[in-house]
């Protein structure tokens, strides 16, 4: 297993979509280890595979309740809208008020190559919905207004020594 570099804001693989996985084999099955590595080590909630520089559609996270690993992930159903704090490893884990869908449905399929129909809720819809933006070639700062764009790139700048 590999402790992969996180590719921060301002990297482009962070801007592009994933590719769908047509079948998972051990390479894949190597690269979610590996993920999860990286993420444990972060430490982070989850890390989807653009964040290590790879454009497949595969994310994992563990919300305290154990590993998952989910390929083709998939909004079905979505309701209500909550706003709260959010932090990403991309952008030095600063924390920003992000609106997310409260409640979501997620067609995603395991390793194995079995679909699922997720449920969430929560915090759970929070960790779904940002990695699926990841895959999707979008970051917290995106869902963010202007004002607040710009004051969490400065303090991004200012944690990674850039100002
Ligand atoms: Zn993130």
């Amino acid at each position: 297993m590999t402790i992969f570099s996180i590719r921060k804001f301002g990297d482009p693989v962070l801007r592009q979509p994933a590719k769908k996985i047509e079948a998972s084999d051990k390479e894949l099955e190597q690269l979610v280890a590996s993920m999860a590595e990286t993420m444990y080590a972060a430490p982070g909630l989850g890390l989807a595979a653009n964040q290590i520089g790879i454009l497949k559609q595969v994310f994992v996270f563990d919300e305290g309740s154990g590993l998952m690993a989910y390929m083709n992930p998939e909004i079905i159903e979505a309701e209500g809208e909550i706003e709260e704090d959010e932090g990403c490893l991309s952008v030095a884990s600063i924390q920003v008020p992000v609106k997310r869908y409260e409640k979501i449905k997620v067609r995603a399929q395991t390793l194995d190559g079995e679909e699922h129909i997720i449920e969430a809720e929560g915090f759970t819809a929070r960790i779904l919905q940002h990695e699926i933006d990841h895959l999707n070639g979008k970051i917290i700062l995106d869902r963010l207004s202007e004002t607040d764009r710009r004051r969490a790139i400065q303090e991004f700048h200012e944690k990674e020594g850039l100002l």
